[in-house]
């Protein structure tokens, strides 16, 4: 059967909904400092957050933070675990309300704006990658884990797909998602019940939209959606160890915003062979995408607007790049060098 395979996405929406990184540079590098901080005070991670092997030598220090690749999948380990305490001072303290503000905006229009201009093109993806298999997207079921502040449930919603199901962590995200959508659109429930979560949902279609790599036992997730008889598909998000990752640092003065706080680990294409091949799933459709370039853009424009000697570029420099932005990012999704890729996996 044919893969469906799709590179790219415009940077525009991007680069509107976050304007706060531009300019809340310091904070945020800040944030990040202080995070790296905490998690360097963690336990030694000996294992591959994906495959399970024993970890070997680091390869690349960042923020303090000691990185590794797994000799046996590919994938990009910090050296440290996410303890209990490390994810629940992220995720789930303060009701998690700390964590959503990155992404909480407090009003509807907001909201439904973030719903179109982010998630609905990734559920038209998943629609036209299951019509591709020969499947009726409105007769499937869907359950979307992590859903958060329920932006992907909205635009599942949105799209006529029912039923539609959000599960998620954090108490304060689950208020909001739904009083912006329905009472019942995302249910609440604790870390430690994800796994029997993915074993007893009865859908169709399981979603982890940016997910996977916040999980402490993505393993076990990913096992108990497998041996889940009712879930036919799992479509996902992860972010990749991409070109954004050598950007951070050669920037160090400019807020990381791929390897750093909840992303202590992050996937690489033969990391995602590995868990299709352990947990039995297939690749059906893909979309490869990034915000590399408008990283290296942001890392620019910070550096030239915060340094007196070269403010005065900032304006020439911003009327030639932008432009080109969607075109060089093209390049690197096309050679799947992007911080991201959206997959649907089948059941083998
Ligand atoms: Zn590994």
């Amino acid at each position: 059967m044919a893969k469906l395979v799709k590179f790219g996405k415009p940077s525009g929406p991007l680069l509107e909904q976050k304007q706060s990184f531009f300019k809340e540079n310091e904070s945020r590098l800040h944030a990040a400092q202080q995070w790296a901080a905490s998690y360097v005070k963690q336990p030694r991670r000996t294992t591959c957050k994906n495959c399970d092997a024993a970890l070997g030598k680091g390869a690349f220090r960042k923020l303090g933070v000691e990185y590794m690749i797994c000799t046996r999948c590919g994938h990009l380990n910090g050296a440290h675990q996410d303890t209990d305490t490390f994810c629940s001072s992220l995720y789930t303290e303060d009701g998690g309300a700390s964590y959503g503000k990155t992404y909480v905006l407090d009003n509807r229009p907001a909201f439904e704006k973030r719903r179109d201009d982010i998630y609905l093109p990734k559920v038209e993806f998943l629609m036209e990658a299951l019509h591709a298999l020969g499947e009726d997207p409105h007769a499937l079921s869907y359950a979307d884990f992590g859903a958060g502040s329920g932006y992907f449930v909205a635009a599942l919603k949105s799209l006529g797909l029912d039923p539609v199901t959000g599960y998620e962590v954090s108490e304060s995200q689950v208020c909001f998602a739904n009083a912006m959508i329905d009472k019942n659109a995302v249910t609440l429930h604790s870390p430690s019940d994800s796994v029997a979560l993915g074993t007893s949902v009865q859908v169709d279609v399981a979603s982890m939209i940016g997910v996977l790599e916040h999980l402490q036992d993505p393993r076990g997730m990913l096992a108990s959606l497998a041996a889940n008889e009712h879930i036919r598909y799992l479509y996902f998000s992860v972010p990749l160890f991409s070109l954004c990752v050598f950007i951070e640092m050669a920037f160090p003065e400019v807020m990381p915003r791929q390897l750093t706080a909840g992303h202590t680990h992050l996937y690489t294409e033969s990391s995602i062979d590995w868990l299709c091949n352990e947990f039995g799933f297939e690749r059906m459709a893909e979309w490869w995408f990034g915000t590399d370039m408008v990283d290296l853009y942001r890392s620019m424009l910070v550096t030239f607007e915060s340094h007196q000697e070269l403010a005065c570029v900032a304006g020439d420099f911003d009327i030639s790049f932008k432009p080109a932005i969607d075109a060089m990012q093209l390049a690197l999704d096309e050679r799947q060098f992007s911080s991201e890729v959206h997959m649907l996996l089948c059941k083998k």
